[in-house]
């Protein structure tokens, strides 16, 4: 028995090790790509490379043990990226983010390719490229075995009056519970729109709201990308999508993830934020400021007893408000 409980305990600690190392690769990965991607359009992307450095700090921060920048770069890497960009070493256990990597990597590759194959299409090669480790111990396990950053579902949405205009989003590519609730109530409060924040809040805490109805020209398809032969394939919504956005379809079983982490909920909230048909169209039953209000309160509160458990963190949780990176204000 003691031999066995002994195995257990090292095969958990080489679990984390390796869930260590892949999220200091996929890190370092990513930096490399996007400074690639600076170097030719500076102006364009500097607030992207100040945001995707201060979430993947954070991420590093509230991973398990914990990782300091310093631990995802080099000495040299290290100084040159303090120096021209400062805010994400000054702010990253002091600020929460708003979106994971993954979602600001997204965004890039958007603003870089104008169709929505041509952005399938380049983030299957950069994947290709990047070579992120496989994130199961076997094809089909439910659990992530190391942590990669990558998103492996996207998800497209669009208003069919306005079909040119795409819009994508990303599941949080977090592996643990705690990382997903706390980018999940971050979002929540900080970035979706009001409507997709005070359902996916709604369910979370009472499990009863009515969801979101969206007009019928609201078209949404997630894709799920397939390690052996790195393409995207088309897959149905989950039962929590189903209910919150009441989209068409059965709706899978999806047990293991809390709600607001499919990648439905992003691009959704992109495009209520970005098209004025769908804002004054879509329907939100018992949505008043006072029931969103209490909807916040509530959602801070669980988000701070998720932080509180993370020693680095103590200067946010000492302010009044969590204050959120906004990387607007960069240099
Ligand atoms: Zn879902």
């Amino acid at each position: 028995m003691a031999s066995a409980a002994k195995r257990k305990k090292l095969n958990y600690v080489k679990q984390l090790q390796d869930s260590r190392e892949s999220l200091i690769t996929c890190g370092l990965l990513l930096i490399h790509h996007v400074m690639e991607e600076y170097k030719n359009k500076q102006n364009m992307l500097r607030r992207h490379v100040n945001e995707i450095l201060h979430s993947i700090f954070f991420l590093g921060v509230i991973y398990t043990g914990g990782l300091t920048p310093d631990q995802f770069l080099s000495a040299t890497l290290a100084e040159g990226l303090r120096q021209e960009f400062p805010e994400p070493f000054e702010k990253y256990r002091s600020h929460l983010p708003k979106r994971t990597p993954f979602s600001i990597l997204l965004d890039i590759m958007v603003l870089k390719y104008d169709t929505e194959e041509k952005v399938m299409e380049e983030l299957r090669s950069l994947l290709k490229k990047l070579k992120f480790p496989y994130p199961l111990n076997k094809p089909g396990n439910k659990h992530q075995h190391v942590y990669t950053l990558e998103s492996t579902v996207i998800c497209i949405s669009s208003n069919n009056m306005c079909p040119s205009k795409k819009y994508f989003g990303a599941s949080l590519g977090c592996k643990t519970d705690k990382a997903k609730s706390i980018m999940i109530y971050s979002s929540c409060i900080n970035t979706w729109h009001k409507y997709v924040s005070y359902s996916v809040m709604s369910f979370t805490h009472t499990q009863e709201s009515e969801g979101l109805q969206f007009p019928g020209s609201m078209k949404c398809q997630a894709y799920l990308r397939n390690w052996q032969d790195n393409t995207y394939k088309e897959i149905p919504p989950c039962k929590n999508c189903k209910r919150i956005f009441s989209l068409q379809g059965e709706g899978t079983e999806q047990k293991f993830y809390p709600f607001g982490n499919c990648a439905e909920t992003e691009c959704l909230s992109k495009l209520l934020i970005n098209d004025n048909f769908m804002q004054e169209n879509t329907e939100i039953k018992n949505y008043t400021r006072e029931n969103m209000s209490d909807l916040e309160t509530k959602t801070i509160n669980k988000l701070r007893e998720k932080l509180v458990s993370i020693p680095s963190l103590t200067n946010m949780l000492n302010r009044d408000c969590l204050p959120v990176f906004n990387p607007d204000s960069g240099k």
